[in-house]
Parts: structure tokens; sequence; C-alpha cells
């Protein structure tokens, strides 16, 4: 069978520990023996980063920018004990971070769904896509500490150093605490456009809710941009895609939420998405089955897995001689990363073989699990008949079996 050509190279980007072994198994089983694959290869693993002072994450995103689409392994974000344990120059920044700040994305995060494995919650039928705002709020605050009695005020001061306002938050009588939190039109008008393509390119309903009854500025301000971008740039499109973009009070959408079933993206402020993603990852089973995807508004994308690099695995790995067979870590999200990238790749470069490609593989996963082979993470979820636990290495030649009938 002939390799299935492409035009343009995908930006790869290797990562670190148990999720590089599975990013090597994926390319040699499932990708290579199939695909011409046209990478620009970036090793983010930790000893390159450290070797370049970092240089190559920024590589890296800027030759996203430039090819449009890119799929990433999962990277160790140093702290304290990977300084000693790689011997670090520096304690480098979350890559994601960096990739994020030079793309200034939107990250969408969407669970695999397979009918053997019962969200928590009944009624969710197909997948509930969080979009989170990852710039500003209390990620980017400042806070005090206040030691007792005093006055706190907001102040702004102008470009010419003019005040132009003072407002007393409140005249402490006792210690309490105090936060200032920040956003911008432009971030927030990126995270709108982000949204709005999103749900265009996956013919989803987009949802967007914020507490603006109780913030009337701040709050509100989020409300009001998505609702003039919507109707300046997108509401046309929404309605010749059969897609509608609905805003409700963050309490409302969390109960309408809880009694759909699913198939929408719900964007939702930097701190909403970091806990709703959770909750709505853990509710549809594991973090190895989650998907994330950045995009920019300018209409980049990264493809990976949500989960990291899987360190207790790969310690018990290293302890047993590098030894495959005493892990059973889920290769799932990190297949997925690749299948997306290639699909957009081939929705860009219009080669319809490599979407088709892409498409098949999902199913090869799907058909694999459906015939009770899995990985440990997934024995415990199963509600179909008897699983069979693999390892790693067992289960992805399982699955190249179902994709070589499935392209046969
Ligand atoms: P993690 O790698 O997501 O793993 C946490 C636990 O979740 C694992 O110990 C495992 O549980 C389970 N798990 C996650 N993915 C799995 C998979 N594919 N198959 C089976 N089980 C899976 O998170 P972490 O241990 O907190 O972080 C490890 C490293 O990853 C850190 O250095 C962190 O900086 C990095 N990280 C990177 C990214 C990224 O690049 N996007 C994201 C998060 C974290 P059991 O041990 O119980 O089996
Ligand atoms: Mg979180």
């Amino acid at each position: 069978m002939a390799k299935i050509r492409m035009t343009t190279p995908l930006v790869e980007m290797d990562g670190d520990e148990m999720t590089r072994i599975i990013w090597q198994l994926i390319k040699d089983e499932l990708i290579n023996p199939f695909v011409d694959l046209k990478t620009e290869y970036y090793d983010l693993g930790l000893p390159k980063r450290d070797e370049t002072g970092d240089q190559i994450t920024k590589d890296a995103a800027n030759a996203i920018k430039k090819y449009g689409v890119g799929v990433k392994c999962a990277t160790i974000t140093p702290n304290q004990q990977r300084m000693s344990e790689y011997n670090l120059h520096s304690m480098w920044k979350s890559p994601n971070g960096t990739i994020r700040a030079i793309l200034d994305g939107t990250v969408f995060r969407a669970p695999i769904l397979i009918d053997e494995i019962k969200p928590v919650v009944k009624n969710w039928k197909k997948p509930i896509t969080i979009a989170r705002h990852a710039y500003g709020d209390i990620y980017k605050a400042t806070e005090y500490r206040v030691p007792g009695e005093g006055k706190a005020e907001l102040v702004f001061t102008d470009k010419e150093g003019k005040e132009t306002f003072r407002e007393t938050v409140y005249d402490f009588e006792c210690p309490g605490v105090l936060q200032g939190s920040y956003n911008k039109d432009s971030s927030i008008q990126s995270f709108a456009r982000a949204c709005f393509n999103y749900a265009l390119s996956t013919k989803q309903s987009l949802w967007f809710s914020t507490k603006d009854t109780i913030s009337k500025k701040y709050d509100h301000t989020f409300k009001d941009i998505f609702a003039k971008i919507f109707e300046e740039e997108y509401k046309a499109k929404f309605e010749e895609a059969g897609i509608e973009y609905f805003y409700t009070l963050i309490d409302d959408a969390v109960a309408r939420v809880i009694r759909s079933e699913g198939g929408f993206i719900w964007a939702c402020k930097n701190y909403d998405g970091d806990v709703m993603s959770d909750m709505v990852s853990t509710a549809f089973g594991s973090l190895a089955m989650m998907t994330s995807v950045l995009v920019s508004p300018d209409g980049n994308y990264e493809y990976e897995a949500a989960h990291g690099t899987v360190t207790r695995h790969y310690y018990r790995y290293l302890e047993n001689n590098k030894d495959l067979s005493v892990t059973s870590t889920n290769p799932m999200a990190t297949i997925y990363a690749w299948t997306g990238a290639l699909n957009k790749r081939g929705e860009m470069d219009n080669i319809p073989e490599l979407c088709d490609f892409a498409k098949k593989l999902e199913a090869a996963c799907i058909a694999t699990l459906k015939q009770g082979k899995m990985t440990k993470d997934l024995v415990g979820l199963w509600e179909g008949s008897k699983p069979t636990q693999l390892d790693t290495k067992a289960f992805i030649l399982a699955i190249r079996e179902n994709l070589e009938k499935a392209l046969a």
C-alpha cells in the first residue's frame, strides 16, 4: 500500500518521561508505516530545553505560527526537585505557558467517549468541551494580607499621570485580605474569536457564562465583548452552520450543563475553566481520555493530551530495567493529539486521504477498546464485557491490527 503523502510539515514537539516513550511507539507503529510523515521536529524534552536556554520552546511556538498546526507531547514543568534531578541551569517556565503566550491562544479540552465507560452524569451522551480563557484574572492578581485597621482603595492613573479613578474598596476595622485583578480587552477579544472559530470548525454550539449580574464592570465587559464580536463577525456564519451562541449566568450554566446531554462548547473565564475542566474530565471518566487543543485567534492549532508525563509510571519503568511490560500507561489522548493534528493538516492542505486516515486511526482505537483490550486505568471504569488489561505496547499493537484491517 502506498503511503499517504503530505505537502506541508506538522510541527512535532517531543516531550518527557512516559509520554516520550509512548510518542515514539505511536510514530513507529501507528503513523510511519502508513503516512509519509513530514514534520519539523522540536525536542522539548527537558534536557534539550536546558541545553538551549529554552530557546527551542520559543522556536517551536514560532514554527506553529508559520505552519499552522502542531502536535505536542507532554513535558515536565520544572520545580525544585527537577532542578537537581536534571541538573538544570534554571527553573525553566512551563512550555505550555510559553507557547500559549506566543500564540495568544485559548485551550479547548474534550473527552474521548465510548459507550462502555459511563459518565457519572447519566444523561451526558456527547462530549462537553471546556474552553478556558488562559489569561489574567486571579492568575495575574496582586494580593495583600491586610494586617489590621486601614483603608484599601482602587486607584487608576492614566498615561499622562493624571489620577482618573479612586474608590474605597473597604475601610478595614480588623485584619483581612485584599486582591487586585485585571484583564485586557485585547485578550478577551482573542478568547471570544478563538471560541467562535472553534465552534464553527467543530459545528457545536457555544455557551458562555460569567457572573455579570454581580460583577457589573469586570464580568459584564466579557459578556459585552462576546456579544459585540458575535453580532458583527459570526452571527451569519453560525446561522449557516446551524449552531447557536448562548450566554447565561454561571450559576444557570452549571445547572443546565448537568441536565444537558452534552455536545457543546462551554467557554469559561480563567478560574471557572480551571475548576470546571477538572470536574468535567473526572465526571466523564479518566484524565487519560482527555484531549486538548490550543487555538489561536488567527487560526493556528496545537494538539496535545491533557495529562502530564505520567512520572509515577516512568519511575516504575526505570526501576524495572526499562521493562515496558510493567506499566500500562494509556496512549489514547496522545494518539488523538496526532489524529487531531493530521486531520487539521489534511483539512488545511486539502488532502482528504490524510483526514480519512486520522478518522480510521481513531476508529481503530475505539474498536480495540470495544474488543475489551485496554490499559489498566480503564479496566476499573469498564462496563462492557470482561476487559483484558494490556501493557502500553501490546495495546498499541492491537490498535495497529485494527488499523491495518480498516485500511486494507
Ligand atoms: P500526570 O502526568 O497527568 O499523572 C498523574 C496521574 O494520573 C498518574 O500518576 C496516573 O495515575 C494518572 N494518569 C495520567 N495520565 C495517564 C495515562 N495516560 N495513563 C494512565 N494513567 C494516567 O500528572 P503529574 O504526575 O502531576 O505530572 C507529571 C509531570 O507532568 C510533571 O512534571 C508536570 O510538570 C507535567 N505535566 C505536563 C503537562 C503538559 O505537558 N501538558 C500537563 C500536566 C503535567 P496512577 O499513577 O494512579 O496510575
Ligand atoms: Mg485545574
